[in-house]
């Protein structure tokens, strides 16, 4: 019985609560699933947007810078002191020449020398006399008139530097310094065979004297700063006359030429590494960028157009890159940029699409709500559960009490049909007997009353419509008619009532009726659960304003954790010796109620084994 009833609780559980709440985490978990591949599919789809658009704008600002530089190119054709490109973000701009790349700062074509034999002669002249002859002075003239015939800038300036360097050896030291400042301060652009410009020899002859520091330092910062293009020999060469010199504007400015020389040994190196690269370029399709080196730089080649042969187009892509986007060269990881730029990738700042996809599906609040339906879910069950199994208690209680009332019904039933039908049939004679008979009738019927007295009062106690009618009582006269009631069965089980009623005793406002009832319970219980023992004590008094009514048994006793429990209705303690005794677990409940009806309570001392006192206190009030 208990199992099936088990089975059935689990299988409603299951059927009104676990069902509906997995169906409702199954559709929140789909939904969730569905959500997070959607969130995926949005970065994807992000991301692949922005790549283009980042393909898109790089390629834009590449072409522009392409199609500027190539313009200046164009516009400056002939200048030899080119500048370097005027857009921040190009390294290079540079012709190809056959197969080779031409770097800006190498020396251009040697002009046509025939303009300056004179100057030729003039020179070799001088050397001769300087070297051969040891004749500093005739070497002095010799290149003094060199300088006479010099027709083109380089020319101007070796000769200069030649007749200095004589006037050095002659002793005028004060001409010598004249024409080495002259070269210093006209910048002229004469370069010697490794592309370095004479003024540098200059300057660094000036120094070796040590007495014009200052307007070296003052001439080299001029030259980093200036406009005019420094070859790569001439940027070494001014790095180590930098290092002779001790202001500290000199380490500045060392610092400074870091990045240029570096940046210009990688030019070099995409030189020599030059027909690699153009294979690269020119094997794609459309106009490409590819990258190169470490930073990496992108490069293209724009095909010849009069009046320009093909040109190299070097830009960093740190500068040219759109803002947020970081480029990456051949063996970085990461998103392909594009079919314009091979081997390309881009790096995007960290979580930039996760946030954003994060965003949009509230993930979070989906799981939250999952957990708050079915917390409420579960707690709906639980309450379910819990008025399910109260009232199937109940019920059980109820039959329980079904069958209680009717054993305890039949009982004087059966007692008073046996003596009503042995004096019918007139078989006892004997006048004593026959009193017996019928006072044993009379006492099962008061039983029978007594019985149901109790079941109709807890009927109206449970409908509400128990009334009780108070009016000035004397309690000794109750208790008195409930001992007599109580001797005919007291004497018949051999059980010693003392009675003890103390003589102050005021009468009060109550229902006798009530009253009496309940101390007809509680003698009816002393009895029932005096096991072996045969003494009951019955005392009235007055103790501390409350009139008590107090009965004491020696029998069975009420273990600690019931005591609460038996003026429950229903309740019946379920040890194994109460469950022998009839009842129908009422008497207590009605005592109880009584008590409170009249302002009082009912208490109990009780240990198992020794016995229960059960106290009934009503408040006095004022005599009655
Ligand atoms: P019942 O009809 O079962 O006697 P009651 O409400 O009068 O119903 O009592 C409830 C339970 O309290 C009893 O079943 C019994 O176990 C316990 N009880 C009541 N009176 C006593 C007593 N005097 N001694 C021991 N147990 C008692």
């Amino acid at each position: 019985m208990r199992v099936t009833r088990h089975r059935r609780q689990i299988l409603l559980f299951l059927t009104a609560i676990l069902l509906p709440a997995s169906v409702l985490i199954g559709l929140g978990s789909l939904t969730i699933v569905q959500e997070r591949e959607l969130a995926i599919k949005r970065v994807a789809d992000r991301r692949r947007d922005a790549l283009e658009q980042a393909g898109r704008e790089l390629f834009a600002r590449l072409e522009a810078i392409k199609l500027r530089e190539i313009n200046r190119l164009i516009r400056l054709a002939g200048t030899e002191q080119a500048k370097g490109p005027e857009n921040p973000a190009a390294i290079l701009v540079a012709k190809i020449e056959g197969d080779r790349l031409i770097l800006p700062w190498e020396p251009a074509p040697q002009p046509d020398l025939r303009a300056s034999t004179e100057y030729n002669r003039n020179r070799q002249e001088g050397e001769a006399a300087e070297f051969i002859k040891k004749d500093s002075r005739a070497a002095a003239a010799s290149y003094r008139q060199a300088v006479a015939a010099a027709r083109i800038p380089t020319e101007r300036s070796e000769g200069r530097l030649l007749l200095a360097r004589a006037l050095a050896k002659t002793g005028s030291s004060e001409e010598s310094f004249r024409n080495y400042r002259a070269l210093l301060t006209e910048d002229s652009d004469g370069r010697d065979e490794q592309g370095v410009g004479y003024r540098f020899y200059a300057a660094e002859r000036l120094l070796q004297t040590k007495r014009e520091d200052h307007s070296v330092m003052s001439f080299l910062s001029r030259q980093v700063s200036g406009e005019v293009r420094l070859s790569l020999p001439e940027l070494y060469m001014i790095r180590s006359l930098l290092s002779t010199l001790p202001e500290p504007e000199a380490r500045n400015l060392q610092a400074s030429i870091a990045g240029r020389i570096r940046q210009m040994e990688e030019v070099v190196e995409l030189a020599k590494d030059f027909q690699r690269v153009r294979a690269q370029i020119e094997s794609a399709a459309g106009p490409v960028w590819i990258p190169y080196g470490e930073e990496p730089w992108l490069v293209t080649i724009a095909p010849p157009a009069t009046p320009l042969p093909g040109v190299v187009v070097v830009v960093s892509s740190a500068k040219a890159a759109p803002p947020g986007v970081t480029l990456l060269g051949r063996r970085a990881q990461g998103d392909v940029l594009g079919e314009s730029f091979p081997g390309l990738h881009v790096k995007w700042p960290e979580n930039r699409f996760l946030e954003e996809g994060r965003q949009r599906s509230p993930i979070g609040l989906y799981g939250a709500g999952l957990v708050l339906v079915l917390g409420i879910t579960s707690f709906g069950g639980y309450l379910l559960l819990r008025d399910v199994n109260r009232d199937i208690r109940m019920t059980e209680v109820r039959s329980q009490f079904v069958a209680s009332v009717s054993h305890e019904l039949k009982t004087p039933l059966t007692a008073i049909r046996m003596f009503a039908e042995t004096l019918a049939l007139g078989r006892s004679r004997d006048a004593r007997t026959q009193s017996e008979y019928l006072e044993t009738i009379v006492n099962e019927s008061e039983r029978l009353a007594r019985l149901v007295d109790n079941v109709l009062d807890f009927s109206k106690l449970e409908q509400g419509k128990k009334i009780y009618r108070l009016r000035p009582t004397n309690l000794a006269d109750v208790a008195d008619s409930a001992v007599r009631a109580m001797q005919y069965p007291l004497a018949q089980q051999g059980f010693q009532l003392h009675v003890s009623v103390a003589e102050d005793l005021p009468s009060l406002r109550a229902d006798p009726d009530a009253i009496q009832q309940a101390i007809l319970n509680l003698l009816t219980n002393a009895m029932k659960y005096s096991g072996e023992a045969r003494e009951i004590d019955l005392r009235l008094c007055a103790r501390n304003g409350d009139a008590l009514i107090q009965v004491t048994d020696r029998g069975l006793g009420i273990p600690p954790d019931e005591q609460k429990r038996v003026f429950e209705k229903f309740y019946r303690a379920p040890s194994h010796e109460s469950r022998l005794i009839a009842g129908t677990g009422l008497g207590l409940t009605l005592v109880a109620h009584i008590a409170e009806a009249h302002g009082g309570r009912v208490e109990l001392q009780s240990s198992p084994g020794a016995g229960s006192t059960f106290s009934i206190l009503i408040p006095i009030q004022g005599e009655a």
